[in-house]
């Protein structure tokens, strides 16, 4: 790299030298020497953060402050600050990266326990610095080759690792919302019965899927103009899971309305609790009815890669498509997606006509090495050297020890809940996400039994709401058969279990705050 830099420096001097057009900002803007001296200053400075989050000694994990505050101070530092041109700016790049860093939730820190996005893996950062770096495309081969090609490895990898065979094949998507409408897309071009793509949808069309399904599922069918009809809710049992039990009966209650059902979406697993549903069961049920079986994997394909919570997955392997987020569990930079067909030849039927595919009988014809054709994007960023990076620095191995941490933190999170009279445990968990509340006293308790409910709901939200601005911890709340838990992904492998109980006895503090004093006590 140093001699390239070099080479880039000599560069400038041939230029300015020869053409005079050339403005002074641009080439101070590209100066390789101020890269090179801000590159390691701002390494460093990623570098003690990291130190900091880890040691525990960073104080929030979240630096609480509020929407119009936090507009106004990036306003200002927009703004040029020469006093006497307007376009002269003296912010460097080092103090706004300081800021950014100051004002941003700090995912690393093991008290971060919100959304389900990981601590990235500083091999996977690096990675995207360079990619950043080079800015080739990955959707058009010769302007992507490495990229390309990592994807292709990296598709593989997972296939395999769901245990599909070497006809599987997918591409890399900017995250699970798109990829689930990828593979809804080739769903509907090989179940509908009609040709979509072109005359356009003309019979009312619809999937199943849980009723604890991720809302992307629910806007890929009115993306694709079915309404709200398109969406067959199947409810879900204690656990959260869908009752598979139900789907023949919704199945022919749809058919005698009209409808023509052509998939049903497995959640693995569900968004808000994290439950797996029985993927066997769905495979069965889509075989015998010659419906498309997708799996939403975004969070939990994953555990495919450890071999002690794979059964959670059973069944994924008969899925023709699969989608998996790598951000998610997998300690990837967001936002990193793949979706996986069974039958490679599928995976190019999302914005094609048969025809251009069944004509196609060589490799070469298929075009598999120019993925624009089988993705939304057009100009698509390296995703997959961020996530070829893990696999070829450190294996697939890392994956399964960063997965079955989690989980056990998650297990020892539960307990903690389970063992303090003031909580209450959603269910025990399958995976790193864990739902709970906090549970008002009996003799605050309401006796209508509606409004006990609504004041729970509000007793949680306002404390959540309180723990947010006070920015040690971070967590997030979901709602579940109508009523408000707090809710924690356990995405840090070095969150312990003094920080989970930091964060209960944080909660009941607040609690006791703002409520009568004996409020928290059964
Ligand atoms: C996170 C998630 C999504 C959305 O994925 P993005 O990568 O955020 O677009 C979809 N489905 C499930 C089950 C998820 O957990």
């Amino acid at each position: 790299m140093r001699s390239g830099f070099g080479v880039g420096n000599s560069c400038f001097k041939t230029l300015t030298s020869t053409d005079a057009r050339v403005d002074r900002a641009l080439e101070d803007a590209y100066s390789a020497n101020d890269f090179r001296a801000a590159g390691h200053r701002i390494i460093d400075m990623l570098a003690d953060h990291l130190e900091h989050s880890l040691s525990g000694s960073q104080s929030q994990a979240l630096p609480w402050l509020e929407p119009e505050d936090s507009l106004a101070h990036w306003t200002e530092l927009a703004r040029p600050t020469g006093a006497q041109s307007p376009h002269e700016f003296k912010k460097t790049i080092e103090t706004l990266c300081a800021e950014l860093l100051e004002r941003s939730v700090h995912i690393s820190n093991p008290k971060f326990m919100g959304h389900q996005i990981c601590s990235p893996a500083p091999t996977a950062i690096l990675a995207g610095l360079v990619t950043d770096f080079l800015n080739n495309g990955s959707g058009v081969y010769e302007m992507g080759m490495a990229g390309t090609a990592m994807e292709k490895v990296v598709i593989r990898t997972v296939a395999e690792q769901f245990g599909m065979s070497e006809a599987a094949d997918g591409v890399m998507t900017s995250g699970g919302t798109l990829a689930n409408l990828t593979a809804m897309l080739a769903a509907r071009a090989i179940k509908s019965g009609g040709d979509d793509w072109t005359a356009g949808t003309h019979q009312p069309l619809a999937i199943m899927v849980s009723d604890q399904a991720h809302y992307c599922v629910d806007r890929a069918v009115r993306i694709m103009g079915w309404g709200e009809t398109g969406v067959i809710r199947v409810p879900t049992n204690d656990h959260y899971a869908m009752q598979t039990a139900e789907l023949p009966g919704l199945l022919a209650k749809a058919t005698s309305e009209g409808r023509k059902v052509i998939a049903v979406v497995g959640s693995a697993c569900s968004t808000s609790t994290g439950s797996f549903d029985d993927l066997a069961a769905i495979s069965q049920f889509c075989k015998q009815h010659n419906l498309w079986f997708h799996v939403d994997g975004a969070h939990g394909a994953a555990v495919a890669f450890s071999s002690k919570h794979r059964h959670l997955v059973r069944g994924i392997e008969s899925a023709d498509s699969v989608v998996l987020d790598f951000h998610k569990m997998l300690m990837t930079p967001v936002i990193n997606s793949a979706v996986i067909f069974k039958r490679k030849l599928e995976s190019f039927r999302t914005f094609a006509m048969e025809a251009d595919y069944l004509f196609a009988q060589t490799q070469d014809q298929l075009d598999e090495f120019n993925l624009a054709k089988r993705t939304f994007e057009c100009t698509k960023t390296m995703l997959s050297a961020k996530v070829f990076s893990i696999l070829a620095v450190h294996g697939t191995r890392l994956w399964e020890s960063n997965i079955d941490r989690l989980h056990e933190i998650a297990g020892t999170f539960a307990e903690l809940i389970e063992s303090r009279a003031a909580f209450q445990l959603a269910i025990r968990p399958q995976t790193n996400i864990v739902c709970f509340r906090l549970l008002p006293s009996l003799s605050t308790a309401h006796d209508d039994a509606a409004n006990n409910i609504d004041f729970v709901s509000e007793l949680n939200s306002a404390i959540r709401e309180q723990l947010v601005r006070d920015g040690e911890f971070y967590i997030v709340k979901t709602v579940l058969r109508g009523t408000t838990w707090l809710r924690c992904t356990l995405a840090n492998p070095f969150t312990s279990a003094d920080d989970m109980n930091g964060l209960l006895d944080r909660l009941e503090l607040l609690a006791a705050s703002r409520t009568p004093a004996n409020a928290l006590l059964p």
